[in-house]
């Protein structure tokens, strides 16, 4: 049996009345299914439920990780050390405000998001249905697909401080980019949006949805863990392009390859390490610009 560490120790005392989960693997909260184990992590059930977490990781001068559902990190092999806040399955309200208004907690799937949106006619949404992540990591980093972003319907978005402060920002506030918004700079906790939405006839929204995830599974190699595309669409081109015209679609290292489905992705095809996948990245990154002189960045998280 693996010892108790001191942080685990200390943190159990502090939070006696929470589920805290220690040495949990990661790779069992990733899609990219990599990942050594959290040291600890904890899934708060409410708002103030996380901010008591985080008030005692003040306390314990740690800085806990931030985790969604884990389809857009590349965890490290050696797992994390202190205090990992997992949001999924946390913060799961979703209802509905007025005609066109709804409001989502962080935890909720961008997927079962949508599909709350199109139950409703609400229309704006449908790119989202197929996103495999959460609401809090679709706001982080203004996910999107198929023309369309979190930015287009973003009403406002509720953020909780290390300090346990909640604020809530205006779209403009967020000042998104493309996968990106205030966020990456100055961290804070989504804890719930809203999002604006158009009145639509159910079964046209609905049919847009099944569109896009006919699309989905067609071009994305769905049967195997990544973490969707590797990196950012460069400016003026496609990275998929551009992996593809360098030759390196089945690229491979160890576990990991570039996709033979579609470039953009890199998959795990059998017990893939993190230091697979990031030579992977490399490689690729740098043979593509050897070959084009542009530099692709990766979209994915690595931690
Ligand atoms: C098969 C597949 C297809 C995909 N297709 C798309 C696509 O079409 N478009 C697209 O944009 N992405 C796509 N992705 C990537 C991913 O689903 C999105 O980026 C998603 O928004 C990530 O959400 P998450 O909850 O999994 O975040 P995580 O991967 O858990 O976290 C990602 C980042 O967000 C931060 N974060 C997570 N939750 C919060 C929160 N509540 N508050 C503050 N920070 C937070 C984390 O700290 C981390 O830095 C795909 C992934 C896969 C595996």
């Amino acid at each position: 049996m693996t010892e108790i560490t001191d942080f685990q120790r200390k943190i159990s005392t502090l939070l006696p009345d929470f589920s805290l989960s220690f040495n949990e693997p990661l790779k069992d909260h990733t899609s990219f299914h990599i990942g050594g184990p959290a040291e600890v992590m904890v899934t708060p059930r409410s708002v103030q439920e996380l901010c008591r977490v985080l008030e005692v990781s003040a306390v314990l001068d740690t800085k806990p990780y931030i985790l969604g559902a884990g389809t857009n990190i590349l965890m490290p092999d050696e797992g994390l050390k202190g205090l990992t806040v997992c949001l999924k399955d946390g913060l799961t309200a979703l209802s509905l405000l007025d005609e066109t208004h709804i409001a989502v907690g962080a935890g909720v799937t961008m997927t079962k998001a949508a599909v709350f949106a199109a139950n409703h006619g609400l229309s704006g949404m449908e790119f989202a249905h197929g996103i495999p992540g959460t609401v809090g990591g679709g706001v982080y980093m203004n996910a999107g697909a198929y023309g369309g972003e979190i930015q287009d319907i973003c009403h406002c978005v509720d953020v909780v401080d290390l300090g346990g402060t909640l604020r809530t920002f205006t779209k403009e506030e967020m000042a998104f980019s493309y996968r990106h918004s205030r966020l990456e700079e100055e961290g804070g906790i989504v804890v719930g949006a809203v999002f604006a939405l158009t009145k639509k006839p159910v079964e046209e929204i609905k049919a847009r949805m099944q569109e896009l995830l006919a699309k989905r599974k067609a071009s994305q190699p769905l049967d195997k863990p990544s973490a969707g595309s590797a990196f950012k669409r460069p400016i003026g081109g496609y990275a998929a392009a551009l992996i593809d015209g360098a030759g390196l679609r089945g690229y491979q290292v160890g576990g990991a390859a570039v996709s033979e489905k579609h470039a953009g992705f890199v998959v795990n095809l059998k017990d893939a390490t993190a230091a697979d996948v990031r030579k992977v990245l490399q490689e690729v990154s740098d043979i593509v610009f050897e070959k084009t002189g542009i530099r692709l960045e990766p979209e994915v998280r690595i931690w």
